[in-house]
């Protein structure tokens, strides 16, 4: 990859259809995102479900990609791998979805437009998103909020499990 290739961070999130199969195929899926390679995804968690609680467990991981494009495209292309995994996006917020692909960091940038906004708003919040995090980068730093082991420490450990590699 190319020296300009900036460190993103994906959170992958799925609750339908076979969830732990459906983040195995979205680290694949990611992989061929133009200019971008993957550089290593987290092991899978199980967790209990944000928001309406008459839903499934959810399979939570963590990606890290490195990436030519510029966040926007990149968020084009996590929308356009949400949309081939059928996911449809009339549901309630933070409804059941075969497919959730959100921008956690961007390398040290800020961004706060009408489509995007790094680091991700729920990431300090988030012990699904901390936790994979943490076995992959425990001392990266969150622009604005800290190291992500610090972070992990402030959230409750409850509603998260470790799935086994062959875990459904
Ligand atoms: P949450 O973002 O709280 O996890 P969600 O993932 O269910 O909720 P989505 O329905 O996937 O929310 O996305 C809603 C909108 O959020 C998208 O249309 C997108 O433009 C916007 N968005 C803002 N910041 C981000 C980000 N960092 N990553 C992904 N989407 C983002
Ligand atoms: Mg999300
Ligand atoms: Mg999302």
């Amino acid at each position: 990859m190319s020296p300009a290739a900036t460190a993103a961070w994906i959170g992958v999130g799925s609750n339908l259809d076979g969830p732990a199969a459906r983040v195995r195929a979205a680290f694949d899926a990611l992989a061929t995102i133009p200019a971008t390679d993957l550089v290593a995804a987290s092991p899978l968690y199980g967790s209990a479900p944000m928001g309406p609680a008459d839903q499934p467990d959810y399979v939570n991981a963590v990606v890290q990609l490195d990436t030519a494009l510029d966040p926007h495209a990149l968020l084009d292309a996590l929308q356009r791998l949400e949309a081939e995994a059928g996911r449809d996006r009339g549901g309630e917020r933070w409804g059941p979805r075969v497919l959730d692909l959100d921008l956690l960091l961007f390398g040290d940038r800020r961004i706060d437009d009408a489509r995007l906004r790094v680091p991700h708003p729920g990431i300090a919040e988030r012990v699904f998103v901390l936790r994979p995090l943490a076995d992959m980068a425990p001392d990266l730093e969150v622009p604005g909020l800290g190291r992500v082991d610090e972070l992990l420490d402030r959230v409750p450990g409850g509603g998260l499990w470790r799935l086994e590699a062959t875990g459904a």
